[in-house]
């Protein structure tokens, strides 16, 4: 498991742990840096994986993507490429690659369909990320052409759910929301400001249903193209920013600011493949939040 600590690593793990699989290995990054070549061949030698999950990258929402591009590049090409050619050197027999919806191209047809892939310009808020994580797409195929290895692709749509990143300023736009409006529940504040015009539509899928599908794509998916996962419905940031303030019950003005980038207008995934194998999500946007909301006053609205 490589990005064992983060959102979607973690609830892998949590995943693979409940269906019963006791030898789950993967360092955080404070124990392994997955930039650094030679740590990364040498934690590869030392526990010599069957299978590996390869979740580890810097993430961020729409203000850490455009401002900080060449960390998004850098440090994602260098994860992937010493994850990749570490797995290969030990042929790794099963390897699951996790990208981003954010690939795609910025105007893709709607919902989007892996073929759209490479078919148009990228988002400029996002598009050092996503060349990355196109990079590791072609990895990926690249070894099952080459050496015949049953490794995949799977592109998630935008996740939240326990253990994410709820900075202010990095993070994605469910987290920042819900902080936002609980900070404003509490001090009392009767207005708070969202980026953008809030017409944009997303989509949102919460981890614990990610990590299903996960397992489920290692177990019933072999092909060279990657594999959607997401819940096939979206919702504008607007509808969005009304269920977080009922959830975390705000009740003040909602006000939104142009001046902030919207980003790509519409990304919703086409989930017909991933229907096809037998898999459907749980776990509603409702029902979700209210858990997301909950984890996040245990653990962190306290001013952590
Ligand atoms: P994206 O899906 O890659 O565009 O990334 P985000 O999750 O960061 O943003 C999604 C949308 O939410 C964009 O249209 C943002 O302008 C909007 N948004 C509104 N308020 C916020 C906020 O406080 N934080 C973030 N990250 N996005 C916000």
């Amino acid at each position: 498991m490589a990005g064992s600590r983060g959102l979607v690593g973690s609830a892998v793990w949590r995943e693979l742990v409940r269906e019963g699989f006791t030898d789950v290995v993967g360092p955080g990054s404070a124990e392994l840096d997955l930039r650094e070549r030679r740590a990364v061949f040498d934690w590869f030698a030392a526990e010599r994986p069957d299978a590996v999950v390869l979740a580890a990258a810097r993430v961020g929402g729409i203000r850490a993507n455009a401002t900080r591009p060449v960390e998004f590049l850098s440090d994602n090409l260098r994860i992937q490429v010493n994850v990749l050619d570490a797995a290969l050197e030990h042929r790794v027999e099963r390897l699951l690659f996790l990208g981003s919806s954010c690939i795609y191209p910025k105007f893709a047809e709607q919902p989007i369909r892996e073929e759209a892939l490479l078919t148009g310009p990228l988002e400029p808020t996002n598009d050092a990320y996503a060349i990355a994580k196109i990079a590791g797409i072609m990895h990926v195929q690249a070894a099952r052409r080459q050496y015949g290895l049953p490794w995949i692709s799977a592109m998630p749509t935008n996740l939240y759910g326990t253990g994410d990143n709820f900075h202010p300023e990095h993070s994605h736009v469910l987290p920042s929301l819900v902080r936002r409006f609980h900070e404003a529940k509490e001090s009392g504040a009767r207005r708070v400001v969202n980026w953008g015009s809030g017409t944009p539509r997303r989509e949102f899928l919460h981890v614990d249903d990610l990590a299903r599908a996960c397992l489920h794509v290692l177990e019933h998916y072999d092909a060279d193209e990657p594999v959607n996962i997401g819940t096939g419905t979206d919702l504008t940031i607007r509808e969005l920013a009304e269920l977080v303030a009922e959830v975390v019950g705000y009740q003040g003005r909602v006000e939104w600011d142009p001046s902030q980038p919207d980003g790509t207008p519409r990304k919703l995934l086409d989930v017909s493949r991933l229907t096809a194998l037998g898999w459907a999500p749980r776990i509603g946007l409702r029902e979700g939040l209210a858990q997301t909301y909950a984890w996040y006053v245990e653990n962190l609205g306290s001013g952590a």
